[in-house]
């Protein structure tokens, strides 16, 4: 029998705790909850949740050594995730873990640290329709999608975005006001594969939108780590023809 994925399911965790703040109306038991509620679903990931308040953010070497992919939610507290973590973030999806970056994660350390560019975007916050279009319908990311899907109500990301040109394009958004964003982009760093995915801000229930569902459980398989020969990096003294 083929192994299960082992998911985590990261989330910071702060805004769903404030009583005051919309995102505990919608998402009261936090965004990890609504993430992990629907991968628990599925018959091949075995799921599991860490948060920023936990030691090490719940993200211990054993853990992260258990762990073939990891999903990132973040969007106030970036600079309280500590450097030591993101090091070894980085260092586990260099190994072969995959790691599903979503919405304001843009902005998160590790994100930054991989893709090595500011990744800024342009935003706002005016509860505008968005139609995500399919534009790679060949990916394992978009099976069983529609060729567009749309939320009533979103934050808008918009272009520019300020990425390493993606690996592999899949979605663009356009929104009512008028901006297009990449909404899906997928790298490749070391062996480990990332993929970006703009859904979904914290005060609507997009997490809840059966194609967000499949997008992110698609992204969790892709993401896995696949059973290839490890690199070896040495001097190579002995030429393999005679010189
Ligand atoms: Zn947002």
């Amino acid at each position: 029998m083929k192994d299960k994925i082992r998911v985590t399911v990261w989330n910071e965790f702060v805004h769903e705790i404030d009583p005051g703040h919309g995102a505990s109306k919608v998402y009261p038991h936090g965004i990890h909850r609504a993430i992990a509620s629907d991968l628990e679903t599925q018959p091949d990931m075995i799921v599991r949740t860490a948060t920023l308040q936990e030691p090490e953010h719940g993200l211990t070497t054993e853990v992260l050594s258990n762990t073939d992919v990891l999903t990132w939610w973040g969007h106030t507290a970036h600079g309280q995730v500590s450097d030591d973590v993101v090091d070894r973030v980085q260092h586990r999806v260099l190994e072969g873990m995959g790691l599903i970056v979503l919405h304001s994660g843009h902005f998160s350390k590790i994100f930054r640290r991989l893709m090595g560019t500011s990744c800024n975007l342009s935003w706002r916050e005016a509860g505008e329709k968005e139609r995500v279009w399919v534009i790679d319908s060949s990916h394992p990311i978009t099976q069983g999608l529609p060729g567009f899907f749309e939320y009533p109500n979103a934050e808008m990301y918009g272009e520019p975005f300020d990425i390493p040109q993606p690996d592999e394009l899949l979605f663009i958004s356009w929104f009512e006001g008028g901006d297009v964003f990449r909404s899906g982009c997928c790298w490749h760093r070391g062996r480990g594969k990332i993929f970006y995915f703009a859904a979904a801000h914290e005060t609507f229930p997009t997490y809840l939108d059966p194609n967000v569902r499949t997008v992110i459980r698609n992204a969790v398989r892709w993401a896995a780590p696949v059973n290839t020969p490890i690199p070896e990096f040495r001097h190579r003294k002995e030429p393999f023809e005679q010189l």
